[in-house]
């Protein structure tokens, strides 16, 4: 058990400032997540070091399209999440509450010589949610930075903005999942605010995190054509150059009466992102030529992708081939 940073004492409770839940925490109970617990009036981070899961990933698995395009990462994740989204995909660990059985205890000084061992030069902090150990990644993130491993951190963005700004110069490059565009997706399907989710990116790009989103669409539920035309015009109003992954939805969790989402929903998206301004728009988890990077310029195939595999076709110094325009990748 360690304790925690980012909380007050508020009378005889505790208030948590990690994520805009805020949760006010009596004593011997745990916050929305399940993973800060008041105990004897200090809030205590109850998975600091607890993995659920360890595995070496294609970075393009995260997906991180433009930031180390072809390494693998050592990938780390616990248990618990802030969200309650209905159609989770790692409801079997988000769920999961620190007292499971298969958590593994890993000192942050035992990190680097993990990652070295595994073979990678970076690391991903994901699967779960990682903002529920932020001290963890905060702490282990700094020790790996000393040693030369690049660090990602796979996120849902509701993350308070003291706790977003400590990661500066410790997270590299980070993809962040903007789960609709609308208050009302995110109060009925995930249980929390989007505003907050916004702000984050924000701040993830102003303290110089590499940053691509995730939009999963969902039919029926945060796919009309206006709101992917206002999530596509806000994106590039914050940078043209971040990279926007539509992915596509699998029924799952407690949204399996939805079907997976057509493919030409998906096709649209993309099209539509980059008639809004959006120079790197991809599509996810269905096999399409959009899963590749185009030039944003002349047009042509720059980096082939097929899953998770890539080739690079046509790139030189992160440059397009044929033209010379950038790419915004960070090799
Ligand atoms: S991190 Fe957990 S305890 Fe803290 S405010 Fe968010 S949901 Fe509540």
């Amino acid at each position: 058990m360690h304790e925690a940073d980012f909380w007050k004492e508020e009378g005889d409770k505790v208030r948590c400032g990690l994520c805009p839940h805020l949760c006010l925490i009596a004593k011997g109970k745990s916050g929305i997540c399940g993973v800060r617990t008041n105990v004897a009036g200090k809030l205590m981070a109850m998975t600091y070091g607890k993995v659920s899961s360890l595995n070496i990933d294609p970075i393009e698995k995260k997906p991180l399209y433009h930031f180390k395009p072809g390494e693998n990462v050592l990938s780390l994740g616990s248990v618990g999440c802030n969200l309650g989204c209905l159609h989770c995909q790692n409801f079997s660990i988000s769920q999961a509450g620190p007292d499971s059985f298969f958590l593994r205890d890993v000192p942050p000084e035992g990190v680097p010589e993990l990652v070295r061992s595994s073979g990678c030069k970076g690391i991903s902090w994901t699967y779960n949610e990682p903002t529920m150990w932020t001290e963890f990644v905060i702490d282990s993130g700094r020790i790996c930075k000393e040693r030369g491993i690049f660090t990602t951190f796979v996120t849902n963005g509701y993350i308070s903005e003291e706790p977003l700004r400590r990661m500066k110069g410790i997270v590299d490059a980070m993809n962040i999942d903007v789960k609709g565009f609308t208050e009302e997706f995110y109060k009925n399907v995930c249980k929390a605010k989007l505003a907050p989710v916004l702000d984050a990116v924000s701040v993830a790009k102003e303290i110089g995190v590499h940053v691509e989103l995730t939009y999963l669409i969902i039919p029926g539920k945060n796919d009309p054509v206006g709101e992917l035309e206002r999530f596509s015009e806000w994106s590039a109003g914050i940078d043209v150059n971040m990279p926007v992954h539509f992915s596509r939805f699998h029924p799952d969790y407690k949204m399996k009466d939805v079907p997976p989402t057509p493919a030409s929903t998906m096709e649209r998206a993309c099209k539509i992102a980059k008639e809004k301004g959006v120079r790197f728009a991809y599509v996810g988890n269905m096999t399409s030529d959009q899963e590749s990077t185009y030039c944003p310029e002349c047009g042509s195939l720059a980096i082939k992708r097929s899953g998770f595999s890539m080739r690079m076709v046509n790139v030189k110094d992160g440059r397009c081939g044929k033209c010379g325009a950038s790419l915004a990748l960070v090799l």
